[in-house]
């Protein structure tokens, strides 16, 4: 018979002041300075109106050309190099399976959440288009490229999905719109489905149809903060910023109506001053609804307003990656799983042996987000490197090998089977 041995308590961490999770007082954000006038709104790159030649690689040190969406759009460094549109290479993995995609303006997103390197108070020092988001650079290019790339032979494509990230702009859904349409009038969504990183804000259920109307297979928001406190705190009146919890909420509910049960989630971000119980009643409370849960472990982005901050210890986020798997893909309830009084998980609902089963398996600790090609709990959104640098791997867009594997379980405190 085999045994594991299992703490009930966890052991002490690699966050800020030896903590194994980052406390809601810690986390607090900056507050957002005022940007000069002749900075806001994108105001110089519209007035030199610089054209665009072509791709566009971000470079803080020249203006940034005029361009815009849906002419325009910025994909990650990852897609750019899948693409061939980007030299480099990336470690661990050849390509990545998604398509991302964001909307640019030289005004920027309106919005200014404060663990975003889009936010808005960064046109005080930073062309929207030379911003870094979720740790690399996006280049810009022109969507008809992208488009006629892609279309040559969508069957081999290294894609698995493409996704639309809207921001937070007056022009944000008709120009998804524009997108999502110039790429199913020549790519078969069959081939390459669509995901649309929604901003609900601005947005109408009548949008949200018309998105599926469109094509789009799978829609998201991005809740972001796990509690209606930290939202306001992070993406609200806390940092000047116009999102509320009430309409991230309702615009989800809507998509839940329109897409269908499998086929709407949430972004959510493990590490803003959450507890691991309250992030993971949310996951419970989103399989209930019939959505996923898509997860992020904060990473303190340069530039931000909580660019100061530690980024989640490795214990806490392994320990909500794991039970998010478990809720998520293995039918176990959070009622099941048991918390200190902190809030943090110590036991995950299921028998020691098959817990290291799944452990082993390593999917719980890949990269999460809307499905792709190879199984449904394996995302096609890999993101690679978006929420920790390859040193110290938060989301593993590649399947974790023996060496990940023992490194998790030492984060998780869980160590190996003893025969
Ligand atoms: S709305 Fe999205 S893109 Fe804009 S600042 Fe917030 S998180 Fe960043």
């Amino acid at each position: 018979m085999s045994c594991i041995e299992h703490k009930t308590t966890p052991s002490p961490g690699n966050g800020e002041a030896g903590r194994d999770y980052n406390p809601f007082d810690v986390m607090e954000p900056r507050a957002p300075q005022k940007t000069p006038q002749d900075r806001k709104n994108g105001k110089h790159v519209k007035a030199n109106d610089i054209p665009p030649q072509g791709v566009y690689l971000p470079n803080n040190n020249i203006l940034a050309p005029h361009m815009k969406s849906p002419e325009y759009v910025q994909l990650s460094t990852a897609a750019a190099i899948t693409l061939g549109i980007m030299g480099g290479r990336m470690y661990g993995c050849e390509c990545t399976r998604c398509l991302n995609l964001l909307l640019t303006y030289p005004e920027g997103c309106r919005a200014n959440c404060a663990y975003c390197g889009l936010a808005r108070h960064r046109e005080a020092d930073r062309d929207y288009a030379d911003r870094n988001f979720i740790r690399v650079d996006w280049p810009a290019v022109p969507m008809a490229e992208i488009v006629d790339i892609v279309a040559r032979d969508p069957d081999s494509s290294p894609f698995h999905r493409m996704c639309i990230s809207m921001i937070t702009h007056p022009r944000s859904e008709q120009d998804t719109f524009t997108v999502l349409e110039q790429w199913t009038n020549r790519i078969d969504p069959g081939a390459i489905p669509v995901s649309i990183l929604s901003n609900p804000t601005t947005m109408t259920r009548d949008d949200v149809q018309r998105t599926k109307d469109l094509g789009a297979d799978i829609f998201t928001v991005a809740l972001d903060a796990a509690t209606p406190e930290l939202f306001d705190r992070t993406r609200g009146k806390g940092v000047q910023s116009p999102h509320k919890w009430s309409k991230y909420w309702d615009i989800m509910l809507e998509a839940r109506d329109i897409f269908g049960p499998q086929k709407f989630g949430a972004h959510i971000i493990v590490g803003m001053g959450e507890t691991e119980y309250e992030v993971l009643n949310l996951v419970q409370q989103l399989v209930d609804l019939g959505g996923h849960s898509h997860m992020f472990c904060f990473f303190p982005e340069q530039g931000s307003l909580m660019d100061h901050l530690p980024a989640t210890p490795r214990d806490q986020w392994r320990r909500v990656q794991l039970a998010r798997y478990l809720i998520d893909y293995r039918d176990v309830r959070v009622e099941k799983m048991r918390f200190d009084e902190l809030g943090r998980v110590t036991e995950y609902g299921i028998p020691a042996t098959e817990l290291s089963d799944i452990i082993d398996a390593g999917i719980a600790f890949r990269t999460s987000g809307c499905p792709g090609k190879f199984q449904d709990d394996i995302s096609a959104c890999d993101r690679p490197y978006g929420d920790s640098p390859p040193s110290d791997i938060a989301s593993y867009p590649f399947p974790p090998k023996k060496k990940d594997l023992k490194r998790i379980r030492k984060q998780l405190d869980i160590p190996v089977m003893l025969e």
